[in-house]
């Protein structure tokens, strides 16, 4: 066997200061205020995945790359086992299989970052070292991402999580779902915007007052930890389609904060069978402005139907521009588009009466940019809609447009039945700083 070197990952920002797998977890941010990312990439051939059938097996050979030459290579068997323990199938949409819908809302809180919160989670239960002092998980959420980490974290012995939501800003049933814990999760509702928080959390995790307090980690999808795994799914589904049709599958991604995409843009970039990606935002045109003008210009977001992609300053960004930092280059590596409340519910209908399908507002932002593709381009290939969240979790918005209820899954049913507290905070570092502090003492 070939002696194996271990992979590194670097700061989008300073790409000389590299660090292993378990420092970038523990770290969630680089120190220089960058984002972790590959510093170089592994290649995979689809052939060598063959024999996986489960998504844990297929996780666990396509993330060993990553993590050669640490010491918890030895654990990663058991952390994906762990991790994806739910399935994420896709359906079958057009009789000639060439367009389906990739479920990724299976797991405990119904929205795709399940996948990646249980990932980090599992990881971080084993990097951290015993005895230490507590690590403290911050993370800042637009709707779903605070549900599937603290799902993914509560009652893990020696970990603290601060989640971070913007007052009034995500739907009742997200809210619930992220004030139902108790124990080692605190909840704070920010008089802000998602931005807020998120600007709160990075800058809590450079602090160097607080850092010399606390051992600090996020775990939004800045966290290389949440990434990675992502990036299964992707590899899944084409594996499939590539297995049986010999041909690549293109996505439709809703998006807001990039993570998810710049999951299977990591994807195709080490080998797997993936052709086009579209980025399917909300009114949330930062993006879709971008690839348009070639300005970049970041703005306060707006608050959406499809409202855990209210992102108006896209942190992944930072990755997509380490990948590609000619916007030419950007161009053929995605194309993206901009969908509006009103049309996001027409598509609900449309979906609904016209295939029987139940579409979240996140999907169904997808299942438009989909529609809007020219036939040509919707021909030329095997297209995949990513559904990112379960309708049970907007029943508000969903249910008046189908006229009916939507079953809601027994996990999510459990989790609503659950008391709720908060505390509501301003949105500064200060605030979050003497919330930290109180749950030290
Ligand atoms: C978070 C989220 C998105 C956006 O994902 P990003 O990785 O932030 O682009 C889309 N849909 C749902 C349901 C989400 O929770």
């Amino acid at each position: 066997m070939a002696t194996m070197t271990a992979m590194r990952f670097r700061s989008t920002r300073d790409s000389t200061a590299t660090v292993g797998f378990a420092e970038a977890l523990l770290r969630g941010l680089a120190p220089d205020g960058g984002l972790y990312a590959p510093a170089a990439w592994p290649r995979i051939e689809p052939e060598s995945l063959a024999g996986f059938t489960d998504l844990a097996g297929l996780a666990a050979a396509l993330l060993a790359p990553f993590v050669e030459g640490e010491d918890f290579a030895a654990a990663l068997p058991a952390v994906t086992r762990e991790a994806f323990n739910f399935p994420a199938p896709c359906i079958s949409l057009a009789a000639d299989g060439r367009l389906g819908v990739l479920e990724l809302f299976h797991g405990p809180t119904a929205a795709f970052k399940d996948f990646g919160a249980q990932f980090l989670a599992a990881s971080l239960a084993r990097l951290r070292k015993p005895g230490t002092r507590p690590l403290t998980v911050l993370v800042a959420t637009s709707g779903d991402t605070g549900g599937a980490v603290a799902a993914a974290f509560h009652g893990r012995p020696g970990i603290e999580v601060a989640v971070l939501f913007p007052k009034g800003l995500v739907s009742p049933t997200q809210e619930r779902q992220l004030t139902c814990w108790g124990g080692n999760v605190s909840s704070y509702a920010v008089r802000g915007t998602f931005d807020d928080c998120q600007r709160m959390v990075k800058e809590a995790l450079v602090d160097p007052l607080l850092r010399e307090q606390t051992e600090l980690s996020s775990a939004n999808s800045i966290n290389l930890g949440r990434l990675l795994p992502q990036a299964v799914y992707y590899a899944a589904t084409s594996l499939d389609v590539w297995r049986t049709h010999r041909r690549p599958t293109s996505f439709v991604i809703p998006s807001g904060n990039l993570g998810n995409a710049v999951a299977c843009i990591w994807a195709r970039k080490i080998g797997l069978p993936i052709g086009d990606i579209v980025l399917a935002h909300n009114a949330n045109r930062t993006v879709p402005d971008y690839l348009d003008s070639g300005d970049w210009r970041p703005r306060p977001s707006v608050a959406t139907l499809a409202c855990s992609m209210d992102v108006g300053d896209p942190s992944n960004m930072e990755r997509l521009w380490g990948l590609f930092p000619e916007i030419r280059d950007l161009r053929t590596a995605v194309t993206a588009d901009s969908v509006d409340d009103e049309s996001i519910r027409n598509r609900i209908r449309r979906g609904f009466d016209t295939l029987g399908q139940i579409w979240c507002p996140h999907t169904a932002t997808a299942a438009e940019a989909y529609a809007r593709l020219s036939r040509e381009r919707q021909q030329s290939g095997h297209w995949v809609i990513v559904a990112t969240a379960h309708p049970a979790k907007f029943r508000e918005v969903v249910e008046p447009l189908i006229g009916r209820e939507v079953p809601v899954p027994e996990t999510l049913r459990r989790l609503l039945a659950r008391p709720t507290a908060c505390t509501e905070i301003e949105a500064s570092l200060a605030a979050l700083r003497i919330c930290l502090d109180e749950g030290r003492s």
